[in-house]
């Protein structure tokens, strides 16, 4: 009958939302053990320059194993820890983890080579975050221009004047500040007028859908036009073929990131992945041999 349908539909929704809710509270208690415990990772996901196709970056991005419950996406961590305030203490952990990195590679390789961070809206909301960042800056002596910070339109929607005055004492400082997921948002327009945007990163879903719509093709072409008159440089994320790389590249687009170039690695695969393929150009050829 309909009051039985009902009532199963009632508990079947109640059933998944305590699922949802116990899976929540159980990774809310594995979060707090994996700080302690320093079982979060930073991977690095290699970015290119289209024109030289040397790579000359790399974006930091977390990864989360349990022993339980295996990978553990960001996707469903970040927001976690976002909500539940671990963002602040994981935000250091990359922050410092990248400064690193971009002071050993200072030394070992001969070209400068740039790391990006993603800083999440709550990261903002703490008043020590430039102090934090100049700090680690200093300490680990590392050229400012070598330090992206990515943020996505979420950090700027409350249009706070905390955002503000951190984001352009950040620039003032020298670091590249880049828009990610550039093209989802509601006013990713208006932004770029507001803020000291130094990098726009054209979204995935663009680089998709590119070789099969001519409409997002001439979308993609426009923005990265409008980037370059406007002094921005354009990073295409989510190339994953050799058209979508040959296309971007036809298009001036700036610097690449993707599965096609390569994936993000942990720390000790990708120094060694750079010791082979930092100092030559890629080589479509050799492909299937860096990106495994
Ligand atoms: P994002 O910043 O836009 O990062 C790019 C995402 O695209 C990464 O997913 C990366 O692994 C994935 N990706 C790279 N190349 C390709 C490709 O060719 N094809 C496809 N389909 N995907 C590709 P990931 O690592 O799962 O991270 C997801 C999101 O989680 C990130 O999106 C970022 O918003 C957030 N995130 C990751 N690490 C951090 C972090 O340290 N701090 C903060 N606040 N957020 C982070
Ligand atoms: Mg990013
Ligand atoms: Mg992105
Ligand atoms: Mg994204």
């Amino acid at each position: 009958s309909a009051k039985q349908l009902g009532r199963n539909t009632f508990s079947f929704f109640t059933e998944s939302m305590s699922q949802d809710l116990n899976r929540r509270l159980m990774l809310e208690e594995k979060m707090r053990l994996a700080l302690t415990n320093e079982q979060f990772e930073v991977y690095f996901q290699p970015q290119y320059d289209l024109s030289s196709q040397y790579v000359v970056g790399a974006e930091a991005l977390l990864r989360w194993h349990d022993d339980e419950l295996g990978w553990i996406s960001p996707g469903e961590f970040i927001p976690l820890a976002e909500q539940t305030g671990y963002i602040i203490e994981l935000g250091q952990f990359v922050l410092e983890t990248a400064i690193k990195q971009i002071h050993n590679l200072q030394i070992t390789l001969s070209t400068p080579f740039r790391i990006a961070v993603n800083l999440s809206p709550r990261q903002f909301k703490d008043p020590s975050l430039v102090n934090t960042i100049s700090h680690l800056i200093s300490e680990f002596k590392i050229d400012t221009a070598l330090l992206e910070l990515e943020i996505t339109e979420g950090v700027l929607l409350s249009g706070d004047e905390l955002v503000r005055d951190a984001l352009f004492e950040l620039h003032q400082l020298g670091i590249l500040i880049s828009m990610d997921d550039f093209g989802t948002g509601y006013s990713s327009l208006n932004y770029l007028r507001q803020y000291p945007f130094d990098v726009l990163k054209i979204d995935q879903s663009f680089i998709f859908d590119m070789n099969t719509s001519e409409q997002v093709q001439q979308l993609v072409n426009a923005i990265i036009v409008m980037s370059h008159n406007l002094g921005i440089k354009v990073i295409a994320e989510g190339i994953e073929t050799q058209l979508q790389l040959e296309t971007l590249a036809a298009m001036n687009c700036d610097f690449g990131q993707g599965y096609f170039l390569g994936k993000p690695m942990s720390k000790i695969d990708f120094e060694a992945w750079l010791t082979q393929y930092a100092l030559q150009p890629l080589n479509i050829e050799n492909k299937s041999l860096s990106i495994q």
